[in-house]
């Protein structure tokens, strides 16, 4: 359906989401052709929407607005009525009785509250085009004549969406750098989860900030009547930490959810390796229940155990931080690295170590941590590999790791796009300035 179409390319998932026309009863909005008529960008005095593309047309019933010549709004107060309205407004009393019989499938007219706002709409010669009344903030109601006659349809109000450039310097925490700017601080608790969820495979913010590092985030605002009601995506975002730069930009594919890349196309997402180790056999799973070899007890396996020969290299398997190199009774030489802020990979069970790998070290993924070997309590020669994700361990075998496939060369042209304009923005501080960032075009 076009119209279905049109919008999942549009100005942004959580946009695209919202202006997702949810039909009442009527399937109308197929069968009416589209109306070439830019939306409104943000409005923002002093500035100009930037138009990188055609804008995107309002979907039927609301395209009805723009050929208005009168309107006539308020508030419902108590004692008023569908009708009631209506008539004051110059509506004909043998329409109302017709409009009230059509809706009703749709629109329990009983239930309109005081304190909501209605709009009515008026052609030329002052036949009624459209009745509009929003129950809440983010739906409303339409009361148009379709091919079908006169019906009512429900639609999700779209946000208002205000790109914001955010510039915050590190103190202590994430989110204490993003309160003291203009944000209170719940929102800044949400944005931090927002970066943290991003850059959440190269940065460990509870580890990795230093004094002065800085944080530059465009980031989407959400308006509903004019009101802010909270941060949707987080468009681009260019990260100083402990010396190094990290940079995220958003993309939106078509059919397919948003997603983070770096400049270059780069998927911040990372994946882990499948396994750590060039192995023989799995002898054990990961299970909540099974008899220990040595033990003779029930208890729980939390990780694989990967049957090799004495020696076999081990590898990591993912980038990251070396956070143990040691020895215990029970888990024999053992390495653990962390990745990012919620993975972290242990290797237990090693003859030993790689020369020289010490805590603190960066490793690559498949960088070699030591060597297969039976030391601790194992009762012979495998690696126990476990994965511990936020504190509790996972299945490696099972866990769904997202993919981490740089962009196919097709959609380079679009991620550029998309690209440039966050990251100009970014580069400028901008604040506020409205863009639309439409379908492109094909
Ligand atoms: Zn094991």
């Amino acid at each position: 359906m076009r119209l279905t179409v049109l919008i999942s390319r549009g100005v942004a998932g959580a946009t695209a989401a919202a202006l997702l026309v949810s039909m009442l009863g009527l399937a109308i909005i197929a069968a009416i052709g589209l109306p070439e008529r830019p939306t409104d960008p943000v409005s923002v005095s002093g500035v100009t929407a930037a138009r990188l593309v055609p804008p995107l047309p309002a979907p039927w019933p609301l395209s009805l607005a723009e050929h208005a010549a009168r309107t006539v709004e308020g508030e419902f107060h108590r004692g008023d009525t569908f009708a009631s309205v209506l008539r004051s407004a110059g509506v004909s009393a043998t329409l109302i009785d017709q409009l009230a019989r059509a809706v009703q499938p749709d629109f329990n007219v009983k239930r309109i509250r005081s304190g909501r706002p209605y709009k009515i709409y008026f052609a030329a010669h002052d036949e009624l085009l459209l009745f509009r009344y929003q129950p809440d903030r983010q739906r409303a109601i339409l009361v148009a004549e379709g091919r079908r006659g006169w019906g009512a349809t429900e639609i999700v109000v779209p946000y208002d969406i205000r790109p914001r450039f955010i510039h915050a310097v590190i103190r202590g925490s994430l989110e204490g750098a993003l309160a003291a700017t203009w944000m209170g601080r719940s929102d800044a608790i949400r944005l931090s989860h927002k970066l943290a969820g991003i850059f959440a495979w190269d940065i460990d913010f509870a580890a990795d900030l230093r004094v002065n590092d800085t944080v530059d985030v465009v980031v989407e605002q959400r308006f509903l009547e004019g009101g802010f009601v909270g941060f949707g995506d987080v468009l681009a975002a260019e990260l100083r930490i402990a010396g190094r730069t990290y940079n995220a930009v958003r993309y939106v594919r078509p059919g397919t959810a948003i997603a983070y890349f770096t400049p270059t196309g780069e998927s911040l997402q990372r994946a882990f390796l499948r396994s750590p180790v060039d192995f023989t056999r799995i002898s054990s799973r990961f299970s909540y229940r099974r008899m220990h070899p040595v033990l003779n007890v029930v208890r729980a396996h939390r990780g694989v155990d990967y049957v090799a020969p004495a020696g076999t290299p081990v590898h990591a398997t993912a980038t990251g931080t070396v956070t143990y190199v040691g020895r215990n009774a029970q888990a024999g030489n053992h390495v653990k690295i962390r990745h990012g802020g919620s993975y972290t990979s242990w290797y237990l069970h090693l003859s030993r170590p790689a020369d020289g790998l010490e805590v603190g070290d960066k490793v690559e993924q498949g960088e070699v941590l030591g060597y297969v070997g039976r030391t601790g309590l194992a009762t012979s020669n495998h690696l126990h590999y476990q994965l511990e994700q936020g504190g509790t361990f996972v299945d490696p075998l099972s866990i769904d790791f997202p993919a981490n496939a740089p962009l196919p060369s097709e959609q380079m042209a679009e991620f550029a796009l998309q690209r440039g304009v966050w990251i100009s923005r970014l580069r400028e501080g901008q604040i506020e300035r409205p863009v639309v960032l439409a379908g492109s075009g094909e």
